[in-house]
């Protein structure tokens, strides 16, 4: 039933570059009731079928996702949905590291992000606005003020003629909500398996898992988060400026609720409350680390205190405080987001600060770019990985990526300044904002996610 050879004389067992380890041919060898001596190279030669196979063969897709959180997820399930001209489609594989079921995954955690209207409109053309609407809030007005001084705006969805701002979304709920879509794909899923090993071929991508299984790919996309594993085995630097700032998170109800966002500029760091569903708030308050690490340790009474103290009484008297969270912030930029036969998204391209909620909505324009690029390949019946489509990939993000990660470390650094002159130019912007018609028109173009189209 199987046949597997074993040539002592070879010098260089093939599989030992993918870390086709000593532990994984052992395991093999007992699947498969083989006995390997100790030492002896070792050329896997044929693979004959049964529970041997799937432990053996190395898989070929089109296209390997590395990281199925939010930008790997929607990317798997938007070229799933590709179709060439003679009905051909992709093999697409997905490799997430983690249980999409657990509460405590690192990509679908207790967080909750604010989507713009422009980014809805972007996944409704994915067809994954559906996924995603049963646990999203509308956002119909923001406000932005600066805490002690007399700025601030406030912009309404029907100023604009539109139904809303944006969209809050739980990342806790849309992940299983966008898995489940996924087992009923053509998508392979590889889960739970970390990318442990990536070697660049001429035609192709080879991917080793940590359970000693074999990809290869026309094209890997690194999906993998800030420290992406993918980024790192292209030897692709980063771009790293820690901020000394945390972000602390939890879900609040207050007395009042209501369909506005807030974002109130502290002499710490800003503090956002989105509206969610079931009358709860998002809380993302931005602090030193020092601060964060302290207000962490209060008890609910006493971070409530402050949290009030900090945001005021817009929605009256703050009730309730949920389990809190942390996040050390830091620009990550790589330095490229593409190289032979790979591309970076979401995340593992760049990571921003969170003040202007950019995030999520600059990494689904690199998924939307991104199958945009392959599936004009999918019409040639061109390879996936071509140069061609990576370096258009690559170029068509450029522009974006340097004004959102400009445009975030630059809001960073004027709100985080408490100069008296700052806060005077700062808040004499945030008025002029709001009596003038043409910037306040600019700002809600940016928080529609709108700014390339529209302005
Ligand atoms: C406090 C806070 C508030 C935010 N608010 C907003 C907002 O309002 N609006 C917005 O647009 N954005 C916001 N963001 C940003 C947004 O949350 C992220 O941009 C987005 O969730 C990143 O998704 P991702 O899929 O690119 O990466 P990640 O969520 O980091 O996912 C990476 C995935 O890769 C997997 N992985 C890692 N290594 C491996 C490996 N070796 N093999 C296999 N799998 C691997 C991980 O398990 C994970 O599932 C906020 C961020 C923070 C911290």
């Amino acid at each position: 039933m199987f046949s597997l050879t074993c040539d002592s004389s070879l010098e260089f067992f093939p599989y030992c570059e993918h870390n086709r380890s000593t532990r994984w041919i052992a395991a093999a060898a007992t699947e498969l009731n083989f006995t390997v001596r100790k030492g002896a190279r070792v050329a896997i030669v044929s693979i004959g079928a049964g529970l041997g196979e799937a432990f053996l063969t190395t898989k070929q897709v089109d296209i390997a996702i590395v990281g199925g959180a939010m930008a790997g997820a929607c990317l798997a399930l938007s070229l799933a949905q590709l179709k060439g001209p003679n009905g051909e489609r992709y093999q697409v594989a997905l490799i997430e590291a983690n249980e999409v079921n657990g509460t405590r995954h690192p990509g679908y955690d207790s967080r909750a992000i604010a989507l713009a209207a422009g980014s809805v409109d972007t996944l409704k053309g994915l067809q994954l606005w559906s996924a995603i609407a049963a646990n999203a809030a509308t956002i119909e007005r923001i406000e932005v003020s600066d805490r002690g001084h007399f700025g601030g705006v406030a912009m309404t969805a029907a100023e604009y003629d539109v139904d809303s701002l944006g969209h809050v979304v739980e990342l806790e709920r849309t992940g299983p909500a966008l898995w489940q879509r996924l087992t009923e794909s053509t998508v392979e899923l590889y889960c739970p398996n970390a990318l442990t090993a990536l070697t660049q071929r001429q035609h192709q991508v080879e991917l080793t898992l940590n359970d000693g299984q074999q990809l290869n790919a026309k094209l890997v996309v690194g999906a993998d988060g800030t420290m992406s594993q993918v980024r790192q085995r292209l030897n692709i630097d980063l771009e790293r400026q820690p901020y000394q700032q945390t972000a602390v998170i939890a879900n609040i109800s207050c007395a009042e609720h209501g369909v506005t966002a807030y974002e109130r500029f502290t002499s710490e760091g800003p503090l956002a409350l989105l509206p969610m569903s079931d009358g709860r708030y998002s809380l993302v308050w931005v602090q030193s680390d020092d601060e964060a690490q302290r207000r962490l340790a209060l008890d609910e009474q006493a971070f409530k205190l402050e949290l009030q103290q900090a945001f005021g009484q817009r929605l009256g008297l703050i009730e309730k405080v949920g389990a809190r969270a942390s996040y050390p912030l830091a620009l990550c930029k790589a330095e490229r987001v593409h190289h032979h036969r790979s591309v970076l998204i979401g995340n593992a391209a760049q990571t921003v600060h969170p003040i202007a909620g950019q995030g999520f909505n600059l990494g689904l324009r690199d998924v939307a770019t991104l199958v945009e690029q392959l599936d004009v390949a999918l019409q040639r019946q061109q390879d996936p990985g071509d140069y061609a489509i990576v370096q258009a990939y690559a170029d068509s993000r450029e522009d974006d990526r340097s004004r959102v990660t400009g445009l975030t470390d630059g809001l960073v650094k004027l709100f985080s300044n408490s100069s008296r002159l700052m806060a005077l130019g700062r808040n004499c912007g945030l008025l002029s904002m709001a009596l003038s018609p043409t910037w306040k028109r600019q700002l809600a173009h940016q928080a529609m996610g709108w700014s390339r189209k529209r302005t």
